[in-house]
């Protein structure tokens, strides 16, 4: 039996096939960047054509790498970047748009209209997610009435996905016989999915406006049997995740209470809470975590942070401080402290624990004195910050007490912000051996579904530490600077 398990991971600026052995090792990788299309202000795409072109060229350049075959495989597992909303024509295959990313606002008058007199939270109850620009139900909505497609989408002609959907669809045969399914932790970011019974609702369909025709079938996550054509031809596909839910998995918060943060572009932290759907009252997401067979769901709360890692490639491109954002961190060290300087990046407003899209980016405090170096070192506060509102609404909501924080993702390189993060939490800050915890999770998931890891256990085993960093502020301290940022967020909102 082979013992070597791939995983997709379609990410917002990426696409990576990854190959591990049966202890998690990385055997191989290939990985291709594909173009953002910023049409708009405000606006943002992919193009799903590019994207399955990037997938195929990884596919094979991992496999050739390593000098395997496709059928070297004992299983694939998928995990994507999540929202993003593809709709395109079931007879040609091809996409009618570019696919709408997750960070595109086009949608934010839809989802006022949608919440009318109830405002955001109108459907939450029953999704778990307030109205909001970022899920995918309404892109696909916004993309019917801009296009005029409404008909051909109730007469079944077309097909609506998040990426998942599209490379599953294509993965499996595309035009010819390809599968039109998308996983639960996908389904669940739509706003078109009843949280407790893990179907489409037909209510959330007509009051969003997405005809019913048009949706995929929702599958599980974990013990899938999908067979492949094409690069992996012969293969089965048995997992697919959400990227974020891919990193709780392969980061082993396999029980209530324990959580993950990852750092990318963007921050994630989800908290596992087992069975139980925890209503948010403190501005998280309740998500489906994953779901194995037949069995019960297992549900997470989700704070998403629209502006993290960004935030770094924005001072390294608009503002040019630097050529490399690994010397962001030599240049936050050039000062002694953040000099009494705040930056609050609501480039495209706040998401959690906010979600307050009139807020814009600010910079407070500035006196004479603030240099290049206090820029840079407000910046990476920020993340560590943001992160702490998150985790304050994280205690709030589940009643939690999270002793340490597990972490993944490019940030997690500097120093400097994660010994910042220990200190602001209050808890311990810990890093894993293998940082692609996305990958290693889809990975995991298309191994247990095989066989090649027996039980969740076995997966826990084989998490190994990298690195701790420990609280070393005092108390006094940390409320302090936090008190500081939290006036420094009052500053940034009622702008656009
Ligand atoms: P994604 O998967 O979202 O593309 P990654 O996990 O690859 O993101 O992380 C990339 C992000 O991390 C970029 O936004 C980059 O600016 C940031 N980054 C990379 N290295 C560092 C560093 N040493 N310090 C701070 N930020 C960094």
């Amino acid at each position: 039996m082979s013992e070597l398990v791939g995983a997709l991971d379609q990410g917002t600026t990426s696409t990576r096939f990854m190959i591990f052995d049966a202890e998690g090792n990385v055997v191989s990788v290939d990985q291709r960047e594909h173009r953002q299309i910023f049409p708009r202000p405000g606006w943002v795409e992919h193009d799903p054509v590019e994207i399955w072109s990037m997938t195929t060229s990884v596919i094979e350049g991992a496999l050739a790498r390593a000098g395997l075959h496709a059928s070297d495989l004992i299983a694939v597992g998928l995990t994507n970047q999540r929202e993003t909303t593809v709709i395109w024509d079931r007879e040609t295959g091809e996409p009618v748009h570019n696919a709408v990313v997750w960070q595109d606002t086009r949608t934010a008058e839809l989802c006022l209209a949608l919440g009318g007199e109830e405002g955001p939270d109108r459907f939450r109850d029953k999704t778990g997610l307030p109205l909001a620009t970022y899920f995918a139900g309404p892109k696909a909505r916004q993309l019917l009435d801009d296009l005029d497609l409404t008909q051909r989408a109730e007469r079944g002609e077309l097909a609506f996905g998040t990426i998942d959907s599209w490379i599953a669809w294509n993965l499996t045969g595309g035009i010819h016989g390809g599968r039109h399914v998308t996983d639960v932790t996908n389904a669940s970011r739509t706003l078109l999915m009843d949280l407790a019974t893990a179907t489409w609702d037909a209510d959330l369909a007509l009051e969003i406006g997405v005809p019913t025709a048009i949706l995929p079938e929702i599958v599980s996550s974990i013990g899938l049997d999908l067979q492949c054509v094409g690069p992996l031809d012969g293969i089965r596909l048995a997992a697919i995740l959400g990227d974020q839910q891919a990193a709780l998995f392969g980061q082993a918060c396999f029980m209530p209470g324990e959580a993950k943060n990852t750092y990318g572009t963007g921050n994630f932290m989800l908290l596992n809470t087992g069975e139980t759907p925890v209503a948010s009252e403190a501005g998280l997401l309740t998500t489906v975590a994953y779901r194995r067979g037949k069995e019960p769901m297992i549900f997470a709360l989700e704070g998403s942070v629209a502006v993290t890692g960004s935030l770094v490639q924005w001072l390294r491109d608009n503002l040019r401080l630097f050529d490399d954002a690994s010397e962001v961190e030599p240049l936050a060290r050039s000062v002694e402290d953040n000099g009494d300087v705040y930056f609050v990046p609501a480039f495209s407003g706040l998401f959690a624990p906010h979600w307050r899209p009139d807020a814009r980016g600010v910079i407070t405090g500035l006196t004479r004195f603030a240099n290049r170096g206090h820029i840079a070192r407000a910046a990476l506060e920020s993340t560590a910050f943001q992160t702490r509102d998150v985790l304050d609404a994280m205690v709030a909501d589940s009643g939690v007490d999270l002793r340490e924080l597990r972490v993944d993702g490019g940030m997690t390189a500097n120093d400097l912000l994660m010994q910042f993060q220990a200190d602001i939490l209050g808890v311990d800050v810990v890093r894993p051996k293998v940082a692609e915890t996305t990958a290693l999770g889809a990975a995991y998931g298309a191994g247990l579904a095989v066989g090649l890891w027996s039980d969740l256990d076995e997966i826990d085993d084989l998490w190994a530490e990298d690195r701790r960093w420990s609280p070393e502020m005092e108390d006094s301290e940390r409320e302090r600077l936090h008190h500081r940022w939290e006036q420094a967020v009052q500053r940034s909102l009622d702008w656009a």
